[in-house]
């Protein structure tokens, strides 16, 4: 009797382990066009450290989009987020693919030079003082699944308000969320009861702007050399 409610306990938690990771496989494909195109959204509406931190997210996702593509991207929103450590090592990281035309390597090190001339390459020295962001690689699908904000990218920190999706089970922080009621992945509309009162409105606007995770605002006027 002990055995087989054992057994049978087991056998939940197994089955429980495959439904999880049945729901991290499935949205794959949908978490990295999401984010690519927030990403871009972030970069043309000037919130480049915004832009940044989703950039790096897509690190995750070299099979589904093409490395070159997301290595350029990470560079220029390392250039304009001004982290220009990070931005030398995707230049890095596009010269080496090796699927990568010649004639495009030559240009890759040729406007690389012309910035790291201007800027050396180094982080700024805040962001080198910090602990290293989840998003440093390795960080895996699972942490994104459970760590990172579908509204903005960002990584979800212990005193951050969020939503989770019933459907999709990914997670957005309310002052993110700017008023919208439903799953920026999935679409999905949040539950009547947990949807989003004027009360907890008002607490996520003020704790989006106190949470040491957010990023500060910075405006689009930064040419490109
Ligand atoms: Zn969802």
């Amino acid at each position: 009797m002990v055995a087989a409610q054992t057994l049978e306990g087991l056998m939940t938690l197994d089955q429980a382990a495959t439904e999880h990771s049945a729901i991290e496989g499935s949205w794959r494909g949908a978490e990295a066009y999401h984010l690519w195109l927030l990403a871009h959204r972030q970069l043309y509406d000037g919130q480049f450290e915004y832009a940044r931190r989703t950039s790096l997210l897509l690190q995750e996702y070299e099979d589904l989009i093409d490395p070159v593509d997301i290595y350029s991207f990470i560079a220029l929103a390392c250039f304009y987020s001004k982290h220009y450590g990070r931005c030398s090592k995707a230049f890095i990281k596009l010269e080496s693919i090796t699927h990568a035309a010649k004639d495009r390597q030559d240009a890759y090190a040729d406007l690389a030079t012309s910035i790291f001339i201007k800027h050396p390459p180094a982080d700024p020295a805040s962001s080198r003082a910090r602990k290293p962001d989840l998003h440093e690689p390795p960080f895996g699908p699972k942490a994104i699944l459970t760590h990172t904000c579908m509204a903005s990218g960002r990584d979800v920190g212990h005193a951050d308000n969020t939503m989770m999706c019933k459907v999709c089970k990914h997670r957005s922080i309310v002052g993110e969320l700017r008023g919208r009621q439903t799953c920026p992945l999935c679409h999905a509309r949040y539950k009547t009861g947990s949807a989003l009162d004027p009360a907890s409105l008002l607490s996520s606007s003020v704790e989006s702007h106190m949470s040491p995770t957010a990023p500060t605002m910075r405006s689009a006027n930064h040419a490109l050399v």
